[in-house]
């Protein structure tokens, strides 16, 4: 159902609840409509004069800001459809899928780990103010990123020389970075890209070397490749990115407090992970885990947008044999290019 967004007592779809009036955990209670205006157009759903009309109502907890869905479902024309701890916004082209208390939500079929799980407060879900501007806004649209399109790749195979990085029964890390790396820069040399690669050989490059690689090259955007390893059964693609401020990591859950280099650019960061994640589990059918927040030091120092793609598990004996295979390098090198391309495409024109 649509809901027609009034501040007074709207109901939930179960209808089961009613609309906190004044109480006194709600405090401020509406956000300027020109800032969640500019927030979130998704295309021909975007709301045109009724928006004038529409509030979103906020609460405040922990000193976080969490703004309810149902406004936002509202304000965008987005149904809003709760299904006891699910609650998803839709519309023909949209599908925004929330879960009570799990930071992982489905935006278009991808998973990315917010930085707060939403919640229910007084009967109704809210999701953090910070997941709104710097996760789904830039997800959804592109004018908060930034202007130009993207010319020059800088592609970062993690580790090599003394340092090997993960190993698996017959991989090391440090070769299947590099092999993907120079798949991938075939890929979107054909695109038309400038490409860079931090190392070409298996030589040692300090972690610092990367990102100066980065300043000193003017990459548009750089991507740093890595292979997983962890417990058994655990498998899949995982792309991070820099956590903004005040957001969460996705592991160790401390709230960043200082920014970073890599905060110049938090709505590309997000985006540009998210089309990776994307391009990279579509090509390949591999395992959704979802895009995540990390300050790992090779993306937090980066002086562009920046990601950091984890193309797999060595520790899973299946991934670690797809990793070292050519076929399966290739997918994964077009899942990425075409990541890349569809950020790009994304941004708005000089
Ligand atoms: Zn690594």
């Amino acid at each position: 159902m649509r809901l027609t967004p009034r501040p007074d007592l709207p109901r939930t779809p179960a209808g089961a609840v009613v609309w906190p009036r004044r109480a006194g955990v709600l405090r401020g209670l509406f956000v300027s409509l020109a800032l969640l205006a500019s927030l979130l157009v998704l295309g021909a759903a975007a709301p045109t004069a009724t928006a004038s009309k529409l509030r979103v109502r906020y609460i405040t907890s922990n000193g976080i800001r969490y703004l309810y869905l149902v406004d936002l479902a509202a304000l965008y024309g987005l149904r809003y459809e709760s299904n006891s701890q699910r609650f998803a916004l839709r519309s023909r082209y949209t599908s925004l899928i929330f879960t009570v208390n799990e930071t992982e939500a489905i935006i278009n079929g991808t998973r990315v780990h917010l930085s707060d799980a939403p919640w229910v407060a007084k009967g109704y879900a809210v999701l953090a103010d910070i997941d709104v501007r710097l996760l789904l806004s830039p997800i959804l649209k592109g004018s908060s990123l930034r202007r130009g399109d993207v010319r020059r790749v800088l592609i970062d195979p993690g580790h090599g020389g003394k340092d090997p990085g993960t190993q698996g029964r017959r991989s090391r890390e440090r070769d299947v970075t590099l092999q993907v790396a120079r798949r991938l820069q075939k890929e979107l040399v054909a695109k038309g890209y400038q490409v860079a690669l931090t190392r070409s050989k298996d030589t040692d490059l300090a972690l610092a070397g990367r990102s100066q690689k980065a300043r000193s090259w003017k990459a548009d955007i750089s991507v740093s490749l890595h292979c997983n390893a962890a417990g058994p059964g655990v498998r899949g693609i995982e792309v991070f990115r820099v956590p903004p401020v005040g957001a969460r990591s996705t592991y160790g859950l401390q709230r960043a407090t200082a920014a970073v280099p890599g905060n110049a650019w938090d709505a590309d960061n997000a985006r540009l992970a998210y089309e990776v994640q994307r391009g990279a589990v579509a090509a390949t059918g591999a395992t959704d885990r979802g895009m995540k927040n990390a300050r790992f030091a090779v993306i937090k120092e980066c002086p562009c947008p920046s990601v950091l793609v984890e193309m797999g598990f060595m520790s899973y004996a299946a991934e670690e044999a797809n990793l070292s295979s050519a076929a399966y390098q290739d997918k994964l090198a077009r899942g990425i290019a075409s990541g890349i391309s569809r950020y790009d495409a994304a941004l708005l024109r000089r």
